[in-house]
């Protein structure tokens, strides 16, 4: 927790705030703070600044809070993710909310267990709490929002043009002869596949709703890797 992130129930006047639970004691046994030190603090969808311990118990901590400056810019990035398996879905939500991505959108394909949409992580209090975990690693503010797409055809045929429209869009997808491009800093659709890759005729569909298939080199690399290295190559601003 390099910021404690605020929601508006945690304040109990503008300028004062009460930090329970979890991140109290993160407070006390992780950043070893104690009354009269100050917090990074940011408020769910809005400024960042600081917070000053003035009262520190077993139970909470009073914050007089600052809040004085913007949140880092977001990714010009919607993302299209294959559904994963629920164990590594909480890993990338986090890592892809504390690369930036405000925009994700969670998508079946023929090698996604139907099993996988089952999982309690997909409930929005789970969501919510794994992209709190990913803001207040980064120090960032902003909520991404979350779209599930549970069949492919009419999302791809329907959704995806529109979704992409001037945008670049690529889909990534081990063996075709495309390099990814770098430093593209540019509105951008990026789709990744399942555990098993994207089968061709969804590689076909993707293709024809406007994407480019893109390799990065080959070696096969997981979802949860894949995610911050495609990123990275396409943009500067992340690392
Ligand atoms: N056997 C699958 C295949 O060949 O497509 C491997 C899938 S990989 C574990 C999961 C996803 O990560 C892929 O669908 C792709 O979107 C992305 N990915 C992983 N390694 C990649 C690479 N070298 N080039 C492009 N995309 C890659």
């Amino acid at each position: 927790m390099n910021l404690a992130l605020l929601f508006e129930s945690d304040f109990t006047a503008p300028d004062r705030a009460l930090l329970t639970g979890r991140r109290r004691v993160h407070l006390e046994t992780v950043l070893r703070a104690a009354e009269g030190d100050r917090i990074p603090v940011g408020q769910v969808n809005g400024k960042m600044g600081h917070g000053e311990i003035i009262r520190l118990t077993e139970t909470e901590a009073e914050l007089a809070v600052t809040l004085n400056r913007h949140p880092p810019a977001p990714l010009p990035l919607s993302l299209v993710m294959a559904m994963p398996r629920p164990k590594m879905f909480r890993r990338v939500l986090q890592t892809a909310t504390a690369l930036g991505v405000k925009d994700l959108w969670l998508l079946n394909a023929w090698k996604v267990e139907k099993s996988f949409w089952q999982t309690p992580w997909l409930e929005q209090p789970a969501l919510t709490e794994n992209m709190v975990l990913g803001l207040e690693q980064a120090m960032d503010t902003v909520m991404p929002e979350v779209h599930i797409r549970k069949l492919f055809k009419p999302f791809v045929e329907d959704e995806l043009p529109r979704l992409i429209g001037d945008r670049t869009a690529l889909v990534a997808h081990p063996g075709t002869s495309t390099p990814c491009p770098t430093h593209l800093n540019a509105p951008t659709v990026l789709c990744i596949g399942p555990e098993g890759g994207f089968i061709p005729y969804e590689v076909e569909k993707l293709e024809q709703a406007g994407c480019q298939a893109v390799h990065l080199g080959q070696r096969i690399l997981r979802v949860e890797t894949a995610v911050p290295v495609l990123v990275s190559r396409l943009f500067d601003g992340c690392v």
